[in-house]
């Protein structure tokens, strides 16, 4: 970006994962999405007086997972505080978190850039806290609607050091961490349904200037696009309050998608505004090597494992085995179309060529796509066992795409797609199409051997792309050549 000139960009995420818990993380009650408003709020959600919080043993399990993926340090005596603010959908005024002694301390990833290089951001610290309720302003006319339902989710705040650079670099390290959270199933990393929201704190400096600049946070950015516009947005706000002599005030902003803008929200609180202080409902979360040990056991396998598997047990290239194992959905969907086709060869040509052609096309997630991994399995089964040729297999594949077919066989067998292969009827074809072009047979004889290209054409006109083209070719050849 030439247009920086002089100034870097500075960036520190902070990023807040839900935990994929049954229940809260202090209480019993379910943390199912989409239920009616104010259903799925209890009394210890709610701190009505009188209950107690007990810790969801889930919740840690979980930070300790995350903790041991990212080469962190787990804190085998982490304690909860309380942080005291009013706000309409905080019903207990105040929220618990844990600020001195975090659950995750440290730990670092590597995230690899556009153009193949790659970086190691390093991870202060990963906390525990509840999220708040919701404020609705849609649908009520001057009023606000609140939604207690999401009081008490367990989420995991994971907070980077200052240390990315661009837009991109920050997207790179939230996807990588929504890779992680998902893999590991710590998170469903549901970015529509709230599951996963960036904060990012942004600031610039001159080139070589040691210390940081003011930085502003922009708050509960919930897709990577919007990460991307509003760090690019909050970046030349910047420079235009710097360059003409102003300066950045420290504050917390939110970004409008709809008119892809940042704006303040407010100025910025320190931590002596919210007069933290230890949560004495609760006792500190102690754990020891024993428990550590136990998780550490139990970890699912890592996208760069299993790159490095798909590599060793499929055969594939290492970008195609990286492209595919980026995504935990996307990794599933590819072992099992192998698993049902028997080839990891073409399953994997067709799910990255063909498959998600079209769903970055359409911007449709794996996980949403039209296409079921048995459909998709059968299809290539079909095509490596000569029932389908591969191009009325893009024909099946559209079908499916479309919705238009919904079983492979069945499509096949309704719409007449078998393959001729059927050498008699064939042969019958391949006569009747020299027999129609004496001219282009001459030449050939002649010499003019491109002309190859246009009997196969000729006949796959004439069987509507059904015949077998191994087997076309052969007859071809066999009677020109005589
Ligand atoms: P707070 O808890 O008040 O938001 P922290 O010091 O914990 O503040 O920092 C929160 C996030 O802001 C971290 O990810 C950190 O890396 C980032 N950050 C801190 N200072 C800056 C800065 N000057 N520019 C960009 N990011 C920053
Ligand atoms: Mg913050």
């Amino acid at each position: 970006m030439s247009h920086l000139g002089e100034w870097e960009v500075v960036i520190g995420l902070e990023i807040h994962t839900q935990l994929s818990t049954q229940s809260k993380i202090f209480s019993g009650a379910s943390t199912k999405f989409g239920a009616e408003p104010n259903t799925q709020a209890c009394a210890i959600d709610l701190g009505m007086p009188g209950v107690l919080p007990v810790v969801n043993k889930e919740v840690y399990r979980k930070a300790v997972t995350f903790g041991l993926g990212i080469g962190a340090e787990i804190n085998k005596r982490s304690v909860f505080d309380r942080k005291n603010y009013f706000y309409p959908d905080l019903p207990k005024g105040y929220q618990i978190t844990q600020l001195e002694s975090p659950i995750v301390m440290g730990g670092h990833v590597e995230i690899v850039l556009d153009d193949g290089t790659s970086k190691v951001i390093n991870v202060t610290r990963a906390h525990l806290e509840e999220d708040a309720g919701k404020s609705l302003h849609e649908n009520y006319h001057n009023q606000t609607g609140i939604d207690l339902n999401r009081a008490g989710t367990p989420l995991l705040e994971i907070v980077s050091e200052p240390e990315m650079r661009s837009a991109e670099e920050a997207v790179a390290y939230a996807r990588y961490i929504h890779q992680l959270v998902t893999y590991l199933g710590v998170s469903d990393g549901n970015m529509s349904q709230g599951s996963l929201r960036c904060d990012a704190n942004v600031s610039i400096r001159k080139h070589g200037q040691q210390e940081l600049g003011t930085r502003t946070e922009t708050k509960n950015v919930n897709s990577f696009r919007f990460l991307e516009a509003a760090i690019n947005f909050e970046v030349e706000r910047q420079i235009g309050i710097l360059e003409s002599g102003g300066r950045v005030i420290q504050e917390t902003r939110l970004y409008d998608a709809v008119k892809n803008e940042t704006r303040s929200m407010r100025s910025k609180e320190t931590a002596t505004d919210y007069r933290y202080f230890p949560e004495p409902d609760l006792l500190p979360i102690v754990i020891d090597d024993a428990y550590i040990d136990a998780v550490r056991a139990e970890m699912p396998e890592l996208p760069a494992q299993r790159a490095v598997r798909f590599v060793e047990q499929y055969q594939l290239s290492e970008v195609d085995a990286a492209l595919l194992s980026s995504n935990l959905d996307l990794a599933n969907y590819f072992e099992e179309v192998t698993a049902i086709c028997g080839d990891p060869k073409p399953a994997s040509n067709w799910i990255r060529v063909e498959l998600l052609g079209l769903l970055n096309r359409d911007d449709i997630e794996i996980s949403e796509s039209p296409l079921p991994s048995a459909q998709l399995g059968k299809l290539i089964q079909r095509i490596l066992d000569d029932t389908i040729s591969g191009k009325i297999g893009k024909q099946v594949f559209e079908a499916l795409w479309q919705g238009v077919a919904r079983d492979v066989d069945d499509y096949i067998a309704h719409e007449g797609l078998k393959q001729v292969s059927d050498s008699g009827e064939l042969e019958a074809i391949v006569d009747k199409v020299i027999a129609d072009n004496p001219a282009q047979v001459e030449q050939f004889r002649a010499g003019k051997t491109k002309l190859m290209g246009f009997f196969v054409g000729q006949i796959m006109k004439e069987t509507q792309g059904k015949a077998n083209p191994k087997q076309v070719n052969a007859l071809v050849s066999s009677r020109l050549n005589d």
